[in-house]
């Protein structure tokens, strides 16, 4: 199967026992969310994935997920308050207890940034209220549009505000700091607003390095900006994310499927992984079945082309885990039958002159593996490029990638199709070095003899990172 899972983790699914079995049932990658839990436990988590990807044999990757400027309102007095339609309120900036009347918000320029008329969206979408008037520094007053209770610590939606906040705050660069001690592979963003926003967090990764570790960047598209600014941010960061939960309380909700597949087809044509998140299966979270819905979403996010599709509160606090991954999993087997999954060449080779022979080779690859109905394509690779750009165009074979660099390995974990092998006995020739790989693949039985295969290489072959030879022959 070649469409990815990625599990978040939380209390329902951090155990060493609980994540074997999330392993076993097809989890690769998962999702340590900074929004909750504390270091020790993500710590934990981290400690017992590694272990389990020694001792089975894997490369599962994971994610590190920074909150960013996310909004929320504080403690409410009595736990939650019923806020009528017609309602009307002030929002303080000054942290107290919230009541009715009087809501603090984690913002300090609301007063300043926000305009009477605009939409206060409270607890995903469930409660809407109207501003009517800003003093300018402090104080918002609004109006409850539809009503509904209102509990603590909420997150605010402010989707017609340009939100001031910094892409990065306080505690998301204590999480980095964390993320990047214990050497994530993927670190994706919350609210990103623009490309600028990933550049300034690639720097600040970049200030803290000082080996060849270098995790990738996801950017999570979930504001209207980052909708309309797609593009550049697409190619500042190294993937993306829809994060739909957001996106559809900030959008129109009609609006988000077909971001979803504008999405992809970018992604797609930028040789860059692009997960598809939220609700994917909701209903398991306390349902061992999902309904009918949830089973076509998922389909349809794998026909879209996907890279991974993410599940969050079904693996992180539901009921079912092991099971949300196993229909998962399920799902994607069927669907992956069709041929429309596949062969989705609109990548072309950049006409730069340095990437230029790497990119029609690899193009070609994939060609030649569809042209020949070749058995696997088989590829080594540096620092990911050459699984991206062979991943991104759904070939039909297997993909082998190859690398002494067990990070890299993990990287690679979330794209498309990728099975990653550890390898660090490189010779001085390549046909030597291609022969080898043929046998690891014979011995363990991902391949046999006779199978037509179609390698990617570099020759010489101890010149890293620039894949300019294609062979196609029968192993
Ligand atoms: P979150 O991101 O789960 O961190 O909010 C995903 C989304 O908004 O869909
Ligand atoms: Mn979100």
């Amino acid at each position: 199967m070649k469409t990815k899972i990625i599990a978040t983790l939380g209390p329902a699914s951090s155990s060493p026992a609980m994540l074997k079995q999330l392993m076993n049932a097809g989890a690769d990658v998962f999702r340590l969310n900074f929004s909750h839990s504390s270091h020790d436990a993500h710590k934990e988590a981290i400690a017992n994935i590694r272990q389990l990807n020694t001792e089975l044999n894997r490369h599962t990757a994971i994610l590190a997920d920074l909150q960013g400027p996310k909004i929320r309102i504080g403690v409410m007095e009595n736990g939650e308050t019923k806020l009528a339609e017609g309602h009307k309120l002030v929002f303080t900036t000054h942290e107290c207890t919230c009541t009715a009347d009087r809501l603090y918000i984690t913002y300090p320029e609301f007063a300043a940034d926000v305009k009477p008329g605009e939409d206060i969206i409270l607890d995903d979408g469930k409660l809407l209220m109207r501003v009517l008037e800003t003093n300018g520094n402090d104080e918002v007053k609004a109006e409850v549009i539809h009503g509904g209770v209102l509990s603590s610590k909420k997150g605010v939606n402010l989707p017609n505000t340009k939100v001031s906040l910094p892409s990065l705050t306080q505690k998301d660069k204590l999480d980095l700091e964390f993320a990047l001690q214990n050497r994530v592979n993927w670190i994706a963003l919350s609210f990103v607003r623009k490309a600028q926003d990933i550049l300034h967090l690639k720097d600040e990764i970049a200030k803290r390095i000082t080996d060849g570790y270098s995790p990738k960047i996801i950017a999570k598209i979930e504001k209207p900006e980052a909708v309309e600014k797609m593009d550049e941010i697409i190619a500042a960061a190294d993937g993306v994310m829809v994060a739909r939960g957001d996106l559809g309380v900030e959008l129109p909700l009609e609006q988000v499927p077909l971001v979803q597949k504008t999405l992809v087809n970018k992604c797609l044509a930028a040789a860059k992984p692009v997960i598809i998140a939220t609700q994917m299966m909701e209903g398991m979270i306390s349902n061992i079945r999902p309904t009918r819905a949830e089973v076509n979403d998922v389909a349809n996010s794998v026909l879209d082309g996907a890279d991974a599709l993410m599940l969050s509160g079904e693996t992180s606090v539901g009921m079912f885990p092991v099971e949300v991954v196993m229909t998962m999993k399920k799902i994607i087997g069927e669907v992956e039958q069709f041929q429309n999954v596949y062969d989705k060449r609109h990548i072309i080779p950049e006409t730069e002159k340095d990437r230029l022979i790497s990119d029609a080779i690899l193009y070609s690859a994939c060609s030649v593996a569809s042209e020949s109905n070749a058995r696997a394509i088989v590829a080594m690779s540096h620092t990911g490029y050459s699984a991206a750009r062979i991943s991104s165009q759904r070939p039909r074979q297997d993909m082998y990638i190859f690398s002494n660099n067990h990070e890299l390995l993990c990287t690679l974990n979330l794209l498309w199709g990728i099975k990653g092998i550890f390898y660090d006995n490189i010779v001085t020739s390549t046909s030597k070095t291609l022969k080898s790989l043929t046998e690891k693949l014979k011995n363990d039985g991902l391949i046999k003899q006779g199978d037509l295969i179609v390698y990617a290489a570099s020759t010489p072959i101890y010149v890293s990172g620039k894949t300019n030879m294609l062979k196609l022959a029968y192993a």
